[in-house]
């Protein structure tokens, strides 16, 4: 037999006759004496009580409940010991049906005060309210709550009260019937309800190899609310290949257990399993969430939901691996994001703190040339040029490391910004030297993006003005486009300039990088560095091509292509 099929458990039913009953099974006896009953329900409800099970005898409100005690215990003192022990409890209908606490079903209460208290689940004896009453026990929607439930039920019933078809209408409700026959117990059994059965356990068997066959965890359990109706617990009532797999638990060990019993301590997991779970059960509302479980020690992606009220399903897949990725990720972020903010306060401190004392080198050497200039030789004054020259250089190197340090500090936050406006703010300031050297820049359409529009337009500055500067022996052309693809703006600014040998195509966005000879292309190596920062910041990537008929082309990209 497949181990999987959907079962909560094989319990001893005490009567030879029966052998096992699934919990959920209930049936009927027909009696014509006490003593019919007593013969059937002293052995059940002592192997009940020997199996940890709470036994629960309804009787008729007419009936006493000390007499029944004494009909119980006077056939063994057994009896009288488990109902001083609370594990045998007989209890008229009025006081049954009043334990359900507003819910439609008495017996869904009575069996989770009985699994809070540590017993494994409930075996009944009742005697049905009569018919047409509206608080009889055995109505279908009772029955099919206790089919449903760790419990197990003997719905007696007077022989003599009813003629054949009430018969035959009573034992098609039930598993089967015990009738006494000729002095003996025979079970007897509807063949309607027979048929049923059978299509019932091929329906049964197609669902278990699907789930068995599941590559997730799937499990099948019952909240148990407390009084409050506040979920408490929940007994695991099916699982499948795939849930023993990820979670490293046994079935054998867990079905039709207490979930605080399997895992204790989950009722103080954070993930609050049970209450999630317990709020899928009653209010029938499926929910999705990704979770750690402290107890197995492993990440999971769940989805619950509610097959019938007061029940949840779960299937689930580990995700423990991804998520371990995940924060390594995080965390590898963070280290960068620290140590680059490191670096950026240091580059930041350290050339503020550098113009105090440049400032005095600068103008001592420019005392020095004022009152003493006339007195030296012109070698002498050479040497101090070259040092008012060197002094000057390393201001602009240090106003450029400044303004490097604030391109991640200090943007402002990403707003829509219309790149025509960002070029035109670019080349006004650009304006002088464009006239100068007769430089020509042309543009194709330019879109919106999200972004810092000073930021873009220092950035247009850096990229064009650097375009003109390295410039060949023809006035300059530039072009600017940009182009959607997959997601981005492409943008370009291709130039006729004097081009860039491949292998250094990358270094030079490097701080103080530089291909070229300071006297003939001023500079100070930082206006590309720059440019990466901010298109960093934007989410996009930059780099150079070295152009085939001369010159170069600066690319970088933007999110945002297709909207
Ligand atoms: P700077 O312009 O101050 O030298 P950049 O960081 O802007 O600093 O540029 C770094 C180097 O990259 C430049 O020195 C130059 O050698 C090279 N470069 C930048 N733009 C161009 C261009 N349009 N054409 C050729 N070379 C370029």
């Amino acid at each position: 037999m497949n181990p999987h099929r959907m079962q909560f458990d094989k319990r001893d039913s005490g009567i030879s006759l029966i052998g096992e009953l699934e919990w959920g099974s209930h049936f009927c006896q027909f009696y014509q004496t006490r003593n019919d009953i007593l013969d059937i329900l002293l052995p059940f409800f002592r192997t009940g009580i020997e199996k940890n099970e709470l036994c629960m005898w309804v009787i008729q409100d007419s009936i006493d409940t000390a007499d029944i005690l004494a009909e119980l215990t006077g056939a063994d003192s057994f009896f009288a010991k488990a109902a001083k022990e609370g594990k045998l409890r007989i209890i008229p209908i009025a006081g049954w049906l009043a334990g359900r606490h507003g819910m439609d079903s008495a017996v869904v209460p009575w069996l989770d005060d009985a699994i809070m208290n540590g017993f494994d689940g409930l075996r009944l004896a009742c005697e049905p309210a009569a018919e047409g009453d509206d608080d009889c026990l055995d109505s279908a929607d009772e029955l099919q709550v206790i089919s449903r439930l760790n419990v197990l039920a003997n719905f007696l019933y007077p022989h003599d009260s009813y003629d054949a078809p009430g018969l035959m209408e009573i034992v098609r409700n039930h598993a089967f019937a015990l009738v006494r026959n000729a002095g003996a117990w025979e079970i007897v059994e509807s063949s309607e309800a027979k048929v049923i059965r059978h299509a019932l356990k091929r329906s049964e068997e197609k669902l278990q190899s699907l789930f068995s066959n599941m590559s997730e965890g799937f499990s099948y359990n019952r909240i148990v609310v407390d009084k409050a109706g506040e979920p408490r617990d929940y007994i695991m009532l099916d699982v499948n290949y795939a849930f023993e797999h990820l979670t490293g638990l046994r079935r054998e060990d867990i079905i039709g257990r207490r979930v605080t019993e399997v895992l204790p301590g989950i009722e103080s997991d954070p993930a609050d399993f049970i209450g999630r779970f317990g709020r899928v059960a009653v209010t029938g509302k499926p929910d999705r969430f990704e979770s750690y479980s402290v107890q197995l020690d492993r990440w999971y992606s769940c989805s619950a939901f509610c097959p019938h009220k007061g029940f949840f399903a779960v299937t689930f897949s580990e995700i423990t691996e991804r998520k371990l990725a995940e924060e390594e990720l995080r965390k590898a972020l963070a280290r960068l994001e620290q140590s680059n903010s490191d670096l950026q306060q240091f580059a930041y401190v350290a050339s503020h703190d550098l113009q105090e004392p440049l400032r005095m080198v600068s103008s001592y050497v420019q005392l020095l040339e004022r009152r003493y200039g006339d007195k030296l030789d012109a070698d002498a004054v050479d040497f101090i040029n070259f040092a008012a020259d060197g002094a000057e250089r390393m201001r602009g190197m240090i106003q450029d490391l400044l303004a490097y340090s604030r391109v991640g500090t200090q943007g402002d936050r990403l707003t829509r910004v219309d790149f025509e406006q960002v070029l035109s703010d670019a080349l006004a300031n650009l304006q002088v030297t464009i006239s100068e050297c007769g430089a020509e820049v042309t543009h194709t359409s330019l879109p919106e993006v999200s972004g810092d529009p000073s930021q873009l337009t220092q950035l247009m500055q850096n990229l064009i003005g650097n375009a003109i500067k390295f410039r060949g022996d023809d006035p300059p052309r530039v072009t600017v486009q940009a182009e959607a693809k997959n997601g981005e703006w492409f943008f370009s600014v291709k130039d006729n300039g004097i081009g860039i040998e491949p292998e250094y195509a990358e270094r030079i966005f490097d701080i103080f990088q530089r291909l070229h000879n300071r006297l003939e292309y001023p500079g100070t190596g930082i206006g590309l560095a720059i440019c990466k920062k901010i298109v960093d910041r934007h989410g996009g990537r930059i780099w150079a091509e070295a152009r085939a008929g001369g010159g170069s082309i600066f690319r970088f990209t933007i999110p945002g292509g297709d909207t």
